[in-house]
């Protein structure tokens, strides 16, 4: 038995299926997680000391890498004056700063502890700023794990495939109207019924939880207009995109002003952090200036600002084109390794994220992702973690680059593919 084996046997009885987020379960895969003992660069370390190339990053946090030097040193000297004041603290004030600064949408920000606390709190907020009910999401769309946002989601919903959504009541959901993604007929179709009700469209503006799956052309600047025509707000989840797809997020790479944006995952540099921002006047409305109630008893807390900050600090020097190019040559590379031997893929593409599909169809909207083959999926990811390659154990999931992925772990990972049987 390997160390990973004893530690999620024991795991299993002290923890519900053994994990503290049910896609690490790797069920999907046929797989038992490997439990790592330390990170570096683009690399993760088992238990049993097996060295891995990671392309999960965390989940997307880890753009500088696992455990940069600048973020841990700002770690360790922060807790060095204490790990929680429930007071305010100036690198509450740093950060807030920071990516006012960086995200064009945003005027005010506050701090949270992870992305689902962000969209749930944005949706809060455009609740009892609008005074109605009604939000648009679309299939496959994941924006954690708050009641309102578990129909139809993406991410571990998908790939566990829960069907419905036990323990959410039915009164929440019925408020949340669903679309399918890049489908901005549907969605004029849902204001057209419902518009006097819908407080708020929210929306990945890269879809990154049934794989990733670009906009089409006009289909945020769609959104955009319907939101404003009808007095509703749109919200753009940028848990995954805010700080990946260009420093500026999403909306700057694609010119879209959105009236509140949710960050989490690289905003924290690996601690646990989320944020939520948007237009001044509508971010008033949030307590205690305004009467919608938010809070959090360890929200801003210093070695979560300490890593975000040390985190988008180093980020803004980093050159994001050069490593969009090398994603795209990489991705396409393995792309042609993969449809060399006979099997369907579709590859989507943008920055440092990425997902080979293995369809034929291109992927636009979650049908399209669901027609992939898991089966051709699972021996894919099973043969690339023997190799030292770690994989999202799902094909639902993006695969990360980083700025610390060297071109000897891009060769290490095509050779690795290349070796792959179907
Ligand atoms: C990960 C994610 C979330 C949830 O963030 P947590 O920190 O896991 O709660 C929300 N939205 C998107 C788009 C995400 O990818």
């Amino acid at each position: 038995m390997t160390r990973s084996q004893e530690l999620f046997e024991k795991a299993q009885t002290l923890i519900p299926g053994g994990v503290n987020s049910p896609v690490r379960a790797c069920r999907s895969v046929s797989c038992d997680p490997l439990f790592i003992a330390r990170a570096s660069g683009s690399k993760l370390v088992t238990e049993d000391g097996q060295e891995l190339i990671d392309y999960v990053m965390s989940w997307g946090p880890m753009l500088l890498g696992h455990n940069h030097p600048d973020v841990a040193a700002a770690i360790a000297a922060t807790a060095q004056g204490g790990t929680s004041f429930g007071a305010p603290c100036r690198l509450e004030v740093e950060l807030a700063q920071a990516v006012v600064d960086a995200v064009p949408g945003i005027d005010m920000v506050r701090m949270v502890s992870s992305g689902t606390e962000a969209t749930m709190s944005a949706l809060r907020l455009a609740r009892g700023y609008t005074g109605r009910n009604g939000v648009i999401k679309f299939h496959g769309g994941y924006h954690g794990h708050a009641d309102a946002f578990l129909a139809s989601a993406g991410s571990g919903v998908a790939t566990q495939s829960i069907p419905g959504t036990p323990g959410v009541p039915q009164d929440v959901v019925k408020h949340t109207l669903l679309a399918h993604y890049n489908d901005l007929d549907a969605v004029k179709t849902l204001f057209a019924n419902h518009g006097h009700d819908i407080a708020a469209v929210i929306v990945e503006p890269v879809a990154g939880n049934m794989g990733m799956v670009l906009p089409k052309p006009g289909f945020l600047e769609g959104l955009r207009e319907l939101t404003r025509a009808y007095g509703a707000l749109l919200i753009f989840d940028e848990v995954i995109t805010g700080f990946r797809v260009a420093f500026g997020g999403a909306q700057q790479a694609f010119g879209i002003d959105p009236d509140l944006t949710c960050l989490g995952k690289i905003i924290g540099g690996g601690l646990p952090v989320g944020a939520y921002g948007g237009k001044r006047e509508i971010m008033s409305h949030i307590a205690p200036s305004g009467t919608v109630y938010q809070a959090g008893t360890l929200s801003g807390n210093p070695l979560a600002m300490a890593a975000g900050l040390a985190t988008l600090k180093a980020l803004a020097s980093r050159d994001y084109a050069a490593l969009a190019v090398r994603t795209e040559a990489f991705s396409r590379e393995l792309e042609n390794i993969l449809h060399s031997k006979g099997v369907p893929v579709t590859r989507n593409h943008i920055a440092s994220i990425f997902t080979l599909f293995f369809t034929e169809t291109p992927v636009t909207d979650f049908p399209s992702a669901q027609t992939a083959d898991s089966g051709l999926f699972v021996s894919y990811y099973q043969q690339m973690r023997a190799q030292g390659i770690y994989l999202a154990p799902s094909g639902y999931e993006c695969a990360f680059t980083s700025f610390a992925h060297s071109d000897e772990d891009l060769e290490r990972t095509l050779d690795a593919a290349k070796r792959v049987r179907f």
